[in-house]
């Protein structure tokens, strides 16, 4: 790996860039580092070096790779961040200091899971770009993990599964998730990791053979169909994310249906219904495994056209179909955003994309007490997330197992704190009902209403619901009193 290297990445991407600046980055920070070792043995700059080449592939602007080449200047060297603005300017040096008060996490334990996390928190409500470096850091320092003592492995492997992996797949970075996660996984559970490695080693030769006749099948037909630029590979599923998926199944791989997959790439969304056509003309799809995340993206973003068939040689083949705008998206989420935005490199417009982040970054200010922390951060990215509709096809995202009210608090407080009944799918349901990924929702309020039903805090799910159940109860408390004591 080499400086050239980066440059020409970036070049690729950002033809009009100054290439001499990236020069300039990559020689400050070989003087900075000079004379200092990783683990490993290396030269200190092999870490930086690494660390803007994952930056230079997400595509991200040449300021990004050049924060990355100095993000651990400040905190390793003699320099400090003025020398950094001084040669590098006002942007550099934002990035470079949003790494460095990441990396200052004084806490053991149960502590230090939680200042970690709101660290991360406030970075990313701060600058999006932060987290993104800081996760190519992360990466890094996974693939030369093994130089360091167990203990060490050990507690960084989990933290990167714990908490990295699941904000880059809130994220969206798919590309970068699972990066994080497979060479995690190896630290983290070791035996474990034998085990998908061998299911992986004994399944996939038999499938790759059936994928390679059946991709053959496909694009003949296609060709026929019209299908005009349209890509087609096989892909095995990643091992942590088998590990998970064969947790929930009684670690039984038969159940899994996509270890291979054929992954089928169009121009347009048009196309991608085709392509479900074609396939299912050829063979029988599985029932209830067709999924449409075109017209119903899930929360982070993702499309994609999923089917299951009954494919060749008697093996079951899961086919994921989407445009290659699409794809780009899954595999790099928010970071495919300055790509699209080029020229308009302003962090200001990506928060948009993130208000879930302000909104958890405005509430963990105020709260101080870690348990609460940890409740509200559980449910906004830890947990699954599912997406329902209004009556007028808006999506609205929520945590697994919300109900009727927390849809309606989501919405607006008054039509949550006036909720008289709820429609789901055009059935009334009782107001605790949970919701399920598509259902359309609709809340009938009734403006006579005073306010929430304080039962309800037995079964809402969501922050927001909770916050103003609670609330209007404490509120109507004091009404109470008021009036009392002014009799
Ligand atoms: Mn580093």
């Amino acid at each position: 790996m080499s400086i050239s290297q980066i440059i020409k990445t970036v070049k690729k991407f950002y033809p009009e860039t100054d290439t001499e600046m990236i020069q300039l980055a990559f020689d400050f920070a070989k003087k900075a580092h000079e004379g200092q070792k990783r683990a490993t043995g290396e030269q200190y700059i092999t870490h930086p070096l690494a660390t803007a080449l994952t930056l230079a592939e997400l595509e991200l602007p040449p300021n990004v790779v050049i924060a990355g080449l100095l993000h651990d200047v400040p905190e390793d060297t003699t320099y400090t961040l003025t020398d950094i603005r001084n040669n590098f300017g006002e942007e550099v040096e934002s990035i470079v200091e949003g790494i460095t008060k990441l990396s200052n996490i004084k806490y053991r334990g149960m502590d230090r899971y939680i200042e970690n996390l709101r660290k991360m928190f406030i970075a990313m409500a701060e600058d999006i770009r932060v987290i993104i470096v800081k996760f190519a850091d992360r990466l890094h320092n996974l693939s030369t993990l093994y130089a360091l003592p167990a203990n060490k492995q050990k507690r960084i492997a989990m933290e990167t599964l714990e908490i990295y992996a699941p904000i880059a797949n809130r994220l969206g970075i798919g590309e970068l998730q699972s990066k994080l996660e497979d060479t995690a996984f190896k630290f983290a559970y070791p035996e474990e990791y034998i085990w998908v490695d061998q299911l992986i080693k004994q399944r996939t030769p038999a499938k790759e053979k059936t994928l390679n006749q059946m991709i053959k099948t496909f694009s003949d037909s296609a060709d026929e169909n019209k299908i005009v630029g349209f890509d087609i590979y096989g892909r095995r599923k990643h091992y942590y994310s088998l590990y998970r998926k064969l947790l929930r199944f009684n670690r039984n791989i038969n159940q899994i249906y996509d270890l291979v997959a054929i992954r089928v790439l169009v121009d347009s969304v048009s196309d991608c219904y085709a392509v479900m056509g074609i396939i299912h003309s050829i063979w029988k799809p599985v029932k209830g495994r067709i999924k449409d995340y075109v017209a119903q993206p899930k929360p982070n973003g993702y499309q994609s056209l999923h089917t299951t068939v009954f494919g060749e040689n008697h093996e079951i083949v899961e086919f994921q179909i989407r445009t290659k705008e699409m794809n780009e998206q899954a595999e790099y989420g928010i970071a495919a955003y300055w790509k699209y935005k080029a020229g308009e490199e302003s962090p200001d417009s990506v928060k948009k994309e993130v208000s879930w982040v302000q909104d958890l970054v405005k509430w963990l200010k105020e709260v101080k007490d870690n348990e609460k922390f940890m409740e509200g951060a559980k449910i906004d990215v830890f947990q699954n997330h599912i997406f329902v509709f209004t009556p007028q096809g808006e999506v609205i995202d929520l945590p697994e197992g919300a109900t009727t009210i927390d849809f309606a608090f989501h919405i607006h407080t008054d039509i949550g704190n006036q909720c008289h009944r709820a429609m789901v799918n055009n059935v009334q349901v009782s107001l605790d009902t949970r919701l399920k990924n598509g259902d359309v929702v609709n809340i009938i309020t009734d403006k006579n209403r005073k306010g929430p039903n304080p039962e309800w805090l037995k079964f809402v799910k969501t922050r927001m619901a909770k916050q103003r159940i609670a609330m209007y109860k404490n509120q109507s408390w004091k009404n109470i009193i008021t009036k009392f004591s002014k009799k």
